[in-house]
């Protein structure tokens, strides 16, 4: 099957990378290789799939790597990276994203053009299309979720086959929707334009914010920001952990924060494996002390995949 993959993706015109370090292109600087890796424009992905689909590859899309746990043993098959699909532009009073994009851009460029509503998404280091599929946010308010922003996706299914949905069939939820669960890919996104205002004051509202993460969040370290989804209805993951004395606590190189006890960091040369077992740590002790299960946010690459 290898070989008859490495044959017809010759016939591609992105190269393929055979062991690619990918701890490197995430938050937590963790992880061993990909068996392949490439990244195509937009316009590739749906061979890419295709070709990987009939010779039977597993494969996934990896974005800006900021909400992902890889596997110390890297990852099978071919990793599909977004990084050369952020294209943006405007179209009257709407813009349209490649799902690779930078939010960091997606910010700066909403407030050049003065719109606004678009602020909450300072300091999230992710691509457009990991914050649709992950339905990335500062909370649980529909105005500071980024399904608030979304008229429609381009998305490919695990056939390769494209379509545009509306959000409600991407059904947005807490840090997930259906787009994840059904394995889909966001290619593209049509964003509207909420509001409008002065760039110099958008400007402020996004310094303030960045200003306030840094106060508040441990980004000296590498991490994947929070680790834990806060539990419904309940008091933030942070507090239960905290509660549980395991703000501090130490497998290997992984920590979790004393300043935010949601995040884990790598001090240093942190395996996915202490990760993992510091995760479990946590949600023991905080089932047992509180009979609250903690549900994972960040995604663990390769074992949550949906198959190919
Ligand atoms: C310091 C820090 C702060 C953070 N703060 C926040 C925050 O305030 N709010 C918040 O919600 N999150 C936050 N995060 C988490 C993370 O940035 C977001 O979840 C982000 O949207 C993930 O995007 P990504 O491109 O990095 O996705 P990745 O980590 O690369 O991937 C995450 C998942 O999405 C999938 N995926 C990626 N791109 C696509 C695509 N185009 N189509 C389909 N699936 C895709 C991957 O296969 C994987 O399953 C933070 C992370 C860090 C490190």
């Amino acid at each position: 099957m290898n070989a008859v993959f490495l044959e017809r993706a010759a016939s591609l015109e992105t190269p393929l990378r055979e062991a690619a370090p990918l701890a490197p292109r995430t938050s937590w600087r963790i992880g061993g290789p990909a068996r392949w890796l490439c990244e195509p424009p937009r316009s590739e992905f749906p061979l890419w799939v295709r070709v990987a689909r009939e010779t039977r590859i597993p494969w996934r899309v990896l974005g800006r790597g900021s909400n992902v746990l890889i596997d110390d043993a890297g990852l099978p098959g071919l990793t599909l990276s977004t990084a050369r699909m952020t294209g943006l532009r405007r179209e009257g009073d709407f813009l349209e994203v490649e799902g690779g994009a930078p939010l960091s851009r997606l910010v700066r460029e909403a407030a050049d053009l003065g719109w606004t509503g678009y602020e909450f998404l300072a300091g999230i280091p992710g691509s457009v299309g990991g914050a649709i599929v992950m339905n990335a946010g500062t909370s649980l308010r529909p105005e500071e979720q980024i399904a608030f922003l979304l008229c429609e996706a381009e998305v490919m299914d695990r056939r390769g086959e494209l379509r545009w949905v509306s959000p409600e069939a991407l059904d947005p939820g807490c840090r997930t929707s259906a787009a994840r669960r059904k394995g889909w890919v966001v290619l593209r996104a049509r964003l509207r334009k909420p509001g409008e205002g002065s760039p110099a004051e958008i400007r402020r509202r996004i310094s303030e914010r960045l200003e306030s993460r840094r106060r508040r969040q441990p980004l000296e370290r590498p991490s994947a920001g929070s680790v834990f989804k806060n539990p419904p209805g309940g008091r933030p993951a942070w507090s239960y952990i905290r509660e549980a004395g395991l703000a501090g606590c130490r497998v290997g190189d992984a920590q979790v924060s004393e300043r935010h006890a949601n995040w884990i960091l790598n001090m240093g040369r942190a395996t996915a494996a202490e990760v993992r077992t510091l995760i479990a740590r946590i949600q023991e002790a905080v089932a047992e002390r509180f009979g609250v299960r903690l549900e994972r946010e960040v995604v663990f690459l390769p074992q949550d995949e949906s198959g190919a």
